[in-house]
């Protein structure tokens, strides 16, 4: 026989259970590295989407119409902004969404690439950059839901010392490679902060965007800084296709170093499921293959 109590308690999980759903906040992230951080520091008090997924483009991103129904879902979105996500205005157009859109490096010193000058989006390939992203979204989910104003603080605080022993550990890698071998090919122009804050050069054949082909004279360009400059190793990337890399590799009998995560995170069964895991990752395999 069922009691009173029972009864009670059962009445009890039925309505709180689907109200505490409820009340995560609905966040949707632009691209996989931006939604990991969203989810450290949201912690349960979110519920974190994504656009671009894990492994996926985001500069030849094409959204979809479940994309527009995300944003007309979500609170609030949180986007990198610097022209990495040129899709996004239209997509938010066609939402109808009145959620603040939140560019989350804001406030950066925006590095510049390429003989065009243009703005370098990929900020996130310094950890001193990324927390100024963890403040200004820290910030915006107090602003979307004040109730957990002293939860994303606190969540954002314990991701920051994260942050400055990760960057920690990089400058002592990079500080063990003979600075004549701090050199490589990567295919995008995606780390010219990695190279600013950690004091590796990348050369690309590939500009800060992979929307762009490299042309005929790029790659010859490429060609002949790799046998003129001895630089010891090219690098495959995640979102990229490797055969350009593969060519120059066979061309010049440089050797493949691996492969670099630049702008996406992979799936959880991957080496780089998280964005603290991405670092690591790429970090390893440039040690690995310059050291000696
Ligand atoms: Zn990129």
């Amino acid at each position: 026989m069922l009691s009173r109590r029972h009864l009670l308690a059962a009445m009890v999980l039925l309505v709180a259970w689907p109200a505490a759903a409820q009340e995560r906040l609905k966040v949707l992230a632009t691209f996989s590295i931006l939604g990991d951080l969203v989810k450290n520091i949201g912690g349960d008090r979110v519920d974190v989407s994504t656009l671009v997924g894990p492994d996926s483009d985001a500069h030849v991103y094409a959204p979809s119409p479940a994309d527009a129904r995300k944003v007309a879902d979500a609170k609030v979105v949180i986007s990198n902004g610097l022209g990495f996500e040129g899709w996004m205005s239209r997509l938010v157009r066609a939402s109808g969404s009145k959620a603040p859109i939140v560019v989350a490096a804001n406030g950066i010193i925006v590095g510049k690439a390429g003989a065009s000058g243009e703005a370098d989006p990929h900020a996130w390939q310094s950890a001193a950059n990324v927390k100024v992203y963890v403040a200004n979204i820290r910030d915006a989910l107090i602003a979307a839901d004040p109730a957990g104003r002293d939860t994303y603080p606190a969540n954002a605080a314990a991701y920051l010392a994260k942050l400055d022993a990760l960057d920690a550990e990089i400058m002592a890698a990079i500080a063990a490679i003979p600075t004549d071998r701090r050199r490589i090919i990567s295919s995008h122009a995606a780390f010219g902060y990695f190279q600013e804050a950690y004091g590796i050069e990348f050369i690309a054949p590939q500009g800060v965007s992979t929307e762009s082909e490299a042309s005929a004279r790029d790659v010859a360009r490429i060609i002949t800084q790799i046998r003129r400059l001895k630089i010891p190793a090219v690098f495959l990337e995640n979102i990229s296709d490797p055969r350009l890399m593969q060519r120059i590799a066979q061309e010049t009998g440089v050797r493949i170093g691996g492969k670099l995560y630049s702008d996406a995170l992979t799936g959880e069964k991957g080496d780089a499921p998280t964005y603290l895991d991405l670092m690591r990752h790429n970090v390893k395999q440039l040690t690995a293959a310059l050291r000696n």
